[in-house]
């Protein structure tokens, strides 16, 4: 039995067999070979394993993940079939007497890269089968494992080095039943997804991949950070008891799921959810989300090889408003940079992306793409009750640019008899310190803010998100942060205007006294949260804690801040 610790992402206990998700080293040195026969032969055996392999996948996929996901393997096993591919393979070994491998590469490598270079969706596409195939038949020539995630068919716990969304997007919820990854943080995507698929999860473990081997049994504690590896049946059978203690602690909030959410003492806030797609609607619905703070769109754009049209995004926007029924959904517009990356945009690599080409600064610069979304959002608003939001805003030309282009497509649209909502609201993100510094002059101009503290602290605090050495820096309760959020709040409330946070920070136990203290209206987090922070909320005297904000924000380190949260929730 071995103890790691990590950063605890996603609440909820695990005990399954550990699955991992390692790239495998597919390196190979070229040979002369003697017996050429005997190394076609050796080809196509790891041909037929690999067929045979793909065809179960196929069987698999068609009946877990459906028929778009079974097709792809299907494109892969015609590729394996066609002759005019493998027959180079085979006369390469015989002629130039070479190994399987290096004929079988240097084959596969000449179509991948003149199908590339069609001017043809289709072939570009052709390409990617024969890269993938490549990978399996040469993995099978090598003796190393390759990974099919979204063709787990039985209890895991994925071990990864990272996950990124569109990995997470293709976990098969039944059989994952938590993971771990090497690096990340608590507001690395790959975490915020895990809470939003409500599946246990610790990140930043650093070497989880080097320690755990696939099929040992593993405890993930997801509210500790702690993960067991091959524990003892006593160890077990307590975390069977903690698993149990916490699934009747959520049968406890779970009955708050239709009140609202007001302090002991009479002061109502909305509590909204946090969403990547349209699915997670249910989530929120069965949580008791008060709307939707904080619609991801990114994830419509990520996953797949070209941008989404303006009828694919219309039709997903009008599904989350017309799913909310007349609550608030606060959609922000394409966030993609820094951890989001979409391949097919071909943006060069940047040493900083945190700090570089994205969210609003890659819109204003694309148009085509943001006009296209801007387009969907505007023809969904008479669906319900939409509020736009731009993300990344760092200067007060950035939000006027963007609402004018806004303003632009709304007129085009009106002029062409779509029928729009009259009182969209537009809002920004304030995850940029130049902007909660500057939120008075924002609030004359904006409708609402919502505070993006998984940024702002990352700036603020100039600690990367993502790694996990200095993850010691992520302090929602850093007086500074309390004092930018305070400041925020109050700008948007001279200006009567609403003021929400949509980082982490928002559903943070610790956090959220604080928060209501400074007088934060609308509080949005992953829907699993929400049951608990209402319960929280419920509880708490609002009065108190203007007093308890007051005193943290003239405290000196996060560490004091958080220990008078803690003695005051113990009275
Ligand atoms: C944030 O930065 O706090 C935020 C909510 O946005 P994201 O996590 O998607 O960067
Ligand atoms: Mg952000």
């Amino acid at each position: 039995m071995r103890l790691l610790e990590g950063i605890a992402a996603s609440s909820g206990i695990a005990i399954a067999k550990a699955y991992c998700l390692v790239e495998p080293d597919l390196t190979f040195t070229e040979k002369t070979i003697e017996d050429v026969q005997k190394e076609v032969e050796r080809f196509q055996s790891a041909l037929t394993i690999a067929k045979g392999e793909l065809e179960a996948i196929r069987k698999i996929a068609d009946k877990e993940l459906g028929a778009d996901e079974a097709a792809i393997f299907n494109a892969h096993v015609l590729v394996l079939n066609d002759p005019e591919l493998i027959a180079p393979i085979e006369d390469k070994i015989k002629t130039e007497k070479v190994n399987a491998e290096h004929a079988l590469k240097e084959t596969t490598d000449m179509f991948i890269t003149m199908f590339e270079q069609m001017d043809n969706e289709y072939m570009q596409e052709r390409a990617a089968d024969i890269r993938d195939v490549t990978k399996r038949v040469l993995s099978h020539l090598l003796g190393v494992k390759i990974v099919t995630p979204s063709t787990i068919s039985e209890e895991v716990i994925i071990i990864a080095e990272d996950l990124t969304p569109s990995d997470t997007a293709q976990l098969n919820r039944k059989f994952v039943k938590g993971f771990t990854t090497d690096i990340g943080g608590r507001t690395s995507h790959s975490a915020i997804m895990a809470r939003s698929l409500e599946i246990p999860a610790v990140v930043g473990t650093k070497d989880s991949t080097t320690l755990i081997q696939d099929g040992d049994i593993v405890i993930v504690d997801g509210l500790s950070g702690k993960i067991h590896i091959n524990p003892t049946a006593e160890v077990i059978s307590q975390y069977e008891a903690e698993q149990q203690k916490f699934e009747e602690q959520k049968a406890e909030w779970a009955k708050l799921v239709n009140e609202d959410t007001i302090s002991a003492d009479g002061h109502q806030v909305e509590l909204a959810a946090n969403i990547g797609t349209p699915e997670d609607l249910e989530g929120v619905i069965n949580n008791g989300g008060e709307g939707i703070g904080l619609y991801r769109t990114e994830f419509l754009y990520m996953g797949r090889d070209q941008l989404p049209t303006e009828e694919e995004q219309f039709v997903a926007y009008k599904k989350v408003l017309e799913g909310m029924e007349g609550k608030p959904v606060v959609v922000r517009t394409l966030d993609v940079g820094g951890d989001k990356e979409l391949p097919y945009l071909n943006l060069p690599t940047e040493m900083n992306p945190f700090l570089g080409f994205r969210a609003i600064r890659l819109c204003l610069e694309e148009q085509d793409i943001f006009r296209t979304q801007l387009r969907a959002l505007l023809r969904a608003s008479s669906f319900g009750n939409l509020k736009i939001m731009f993300p990344m805003i760092a200067t007060l030309e950035e939000f006027r640019e963007a609402k004018a282009i806004l303003e632009e497509e709304k007129q085009m649209l009106l002029a062409n008899g779509v029928v729009i909502s009259e009182d969209i609201e537009v809002g920004i993100m304030v995850e940029i310190p130049s902007t909660a510094i500057l939120a008075d002059q924002f609030a004359k101009e904006v409708d609402f803010f919502s505070i993006g503290t998984n940024d702002l602290i990352q700036y603020t605090m100039a600690a990367d998100r993502m790694n996990e050495r200095v993850s010691y820096l992520y302090q929602p309760c850093n007086p500074a942060i309390l004092r930018l959020v305070k400041m925020v709040i109050d700008a948007a409330h001279k200006e009567g205007k609403w003021a929400g946070m949509c980082g982490e920070m928002a559903g943070d136990e610790i956090a959220v006294p604080l928060l209501l203290g400074l007088g934060l209206d609308e509080f949005s987090m992953s829907a699993t949260s929400i049951l608990k922070a209402r319960a929280q909320i419920r509880q708490l005297n609002k009065s108190d804690m203007v007093e308890l904000a007051a005193e943290a924000l003239q405290m000196g380190t996060a560490e004091e801040v958080v220990q008078a949260v803690t003695n005051r929730l113990k009275k």
